[in-house]
């Protein structure tokens, strides 16, 4: 007997979660509600596994079950707390986070229609509001789920029910309501001085939500700006208005009113250009009625437009295109507004870029400077050494045997080395920079050659190589230590990159107006992608150097506006040109 009270009560209880949670679905948001929801959904399912559990004959579940509920429903009240209240009084921001747009614009509508129809129904009855609506469901079927309710207001809770169901658009539900809206506003104001009317839309149209207040632009240009200028004619000037503006989807009816709701099945740009359109046509017969007032009146009607709207239509800068005369100096201030913006970012880029420079020129300083100081501070030492070393080999301090006289040489070598990797850690400051200081001077390339072969002569013949050269006569003009030095690191790579027994050819010869100097080797070859990168500082292959000579190679040559550039075959050998000016 419990059991089948308890399966009774608990099955009421999950068709009114359910009934509530669609409800709720319906009307707010869905993914702002989505995970809440199916939170929600989780007690009929729980009620179902206990109706397994009564099955399997154990009454345990089926107890705990409202128990569960109630813990739930304790706690979901406590966490959506706030939120619940603010759906409660459609207030808050939660509310208007959650409330789906259209049927946001179905409520900003309904109350919009009610405040006029809360001023007609005295004056001729709620019939004639009846019959307008009726005429209004025959031409937009959606309204016939809207009606006029024992309290005298237009209800509209099926239409927010079944608009999901229908899949009515959000423009469809602008175009029938403000259809509504003009019809009402129309009998309204044949009661009513215009004036006032526009009055109290300002009021109500100031009241609507951000988020929808979009689907109320073209009610606002129409009705609220240029209408109660034309309301102002005389009946044959309205004819004429009304053949001279006629416009797709914009029609004038007899009192001067205008209908527009056609309109909304455009993009919104393109009705903003209607609207333009609209006002150039009118623009003629109205400065000849008004006279110049007619521009003051237009502009007024702009600045008298309830913030919210304003805001909208201000955003979209298409004030800029109103005819001259019409709010100017709005048009001023937002050209000035944009032009200062843009001059902003450029200003904003610009000082970027100079921060970028300069922390790039900072670190580069700092870079060279370190390497400077490093440099430097091993140079003496190192000097030092070579003296000492020098003297004892030269057994200035004392006799020596074969082996002392042995390592002292293997030391020489290695001081040399490190002498020759200073040298070139000191150059590195100058490898960015491209305008070396040169101390020019004229000189033969066969000079640098003969001297670079007798450097390096030594090292060649200890790995049985082939060192030869076949040099024209040819005379330049150039820092000939630096040219010296970086041939010479051509050379030596092509030494060092070659194996045992290979050869060496140094060529130079004349080319037009230049000296073209070949370093060829047949050693190991470089890849071709690599050949671009092995002229940057500190790009090394696999030979374990420093990486450093060829960049201080190219920096020279550059600098004496040269050339140089380098063809290999990996595994046949590489061919290094140089090619610089000559004289003649
Ligand atoms: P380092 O020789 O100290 O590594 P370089 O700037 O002189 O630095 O050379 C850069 C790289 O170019 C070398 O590591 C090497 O891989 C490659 N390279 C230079 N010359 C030759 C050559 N003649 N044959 C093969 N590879 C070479």
């Amino acid at each position: 007997m419990i059991g089948i009270a308890l399966i009774i009560s608990n099955l009421i209880l999950s068709i009114i979660i359910f009934g509530i949670g669609i409800k709720v679905y319906q009307v707010y948001r869905r993914k702002y509600l989505f995970w809440f929801l199916v939170s929600l959904f989780l007690i009929p399912m729980l009620f179902l596994y206990s109706l397994i559990e009564i099955y399997n004959s154990s009454i345990y579940m089926a107890l705990l079950y409202p128990f569960f509920i109630i813990l739930i429903e304790i706690s979901v009240i406590f966490a959506q707390k706030n939120l619940l209240s603010s759906l409660r009084t459609e207030e808050g921001k939660e509310y208007r986070m959650l409330l789906k747009e259209d049927i946001a614009l179905i409520r900003a509508f309904e109350k919009v229609s009610n405040y006029l129809i809360r001023k007609i129904s005295p004056l001729i009855g709620i019939k004639s509001i009846e019959d307008l609506l009726e005429d209004a469901s025959e031409k937009y079927e959606f309204l016939k789920n809207c009606y006029i309710g024992i309290d005298e207001r237009l209800e509209t809770n099926l239409l927010e029910e079944k608009i999901d169901i229908k899949g009515i658009k959000i423009e469809k539900l602008s175009e029938g309501f403000s259809y509504l809206l003009i019809k009402l506003i129309d009998l309204y104001a044949a009661f009513v001085p215009y004036e006032k009317i526009l009055e109290e839309m300002r009021k109500e149209i100031g009241k609507i939500d951000k988020r929808i207040v979009k689907f109320f632009i073209p009610f606002s240009l129409f009705k609220l700006i240029i209408e109660p200028i034309i309301r102002k004619c005389k009946g044959d000037e309205i004819k004429e208005i009304r053949i001279a503006a006629d416009i797709e989807g914009i029609y004038i009816n007899k009192n001067g009113g205008i209908e527009f709701y056609e309109l909304y099945r455009y993009e919104d740009d393109k009705i903003q250009m209607k609207f333009l359109k609209f006002l150039e046509r009118c623009y003629p017969f109205l400065i000849r009625y008004f006279g110049n007032s007619f521009y003051e009146e237009i502009t007024k009607n702009f600045r008298a437009l309830p913030s919210n709207v304003k805001e909208e239509i201000y955003k979209h800068g298409f004030i800029k295109s109103l005819p001259k005369g019409v709010l100017e100096e709005e048009k001023i201030t937002l050209m000035s507004r944009e032009k200062l913006i843009k001059e902003l970012i450029d200003r904003k880029k610009k000082l970027e870029e100079a921060y970028k420079r300069l922390a790039e020129a900072k670190l580069d300083k700092m870079k060279s400077k370190f390497i400077d100081i490093i440099a430097h501070e091993l140079k003496t030492p190192l000097t030092a050494i070579k003296t000492y070393n020098d003297l004892l080999m030269k057994e200035k301090l004392g006799k020596l045997n074969k082996l002392q006289k042995e390592k002292l040489g293997k030391m020489a070598k290695n001081i040399d080395k490190l002498t020759n990797l200073i040298n070139d850690m000191l150059q590195i400051p100058t490898i960015d920079t491209k305008e070396l200081e040169l101390r020019k001077e004229v000189f033969y390339v066969e000079e640098i050659i003969k001297n670079i072969v007798e450097e390096v002569e030594g090292i060649a013949r200890e790995k049985r190589q082939v060192l030869k050269y076949d040099v024209d006569s040819i005379a330049i003009e150039g820092d000939k230590k630096m040219l010296e030095k970086a041939i010479k690191n051509i050379v030596t790579n092509a030494i060092k990159y070659t194996r045992e027994g290979g050869k060496i050819l140094i060529k130079a010869k004349k080319d037009g107006k230049f000296a073209h100097i070949y370093i060829q080797d047949n050693g190991i070859g470089i890849e071709k992608k690599e050949l671009e990168k092995i002229f940057e500082p500190f790009y090394t292959g696999d030979g374990g150097g420093v990486g450093l000579g060829l960049a201080i190679a190219k920096n020279i040559v550059e600098s004496h506006d040269g050339k140089i550039w380098a063809e290999s075959k990996v595994g046949k050998g590489s061919t290094f040109h140089v090619i610089l000016r000559r004289i003649e």
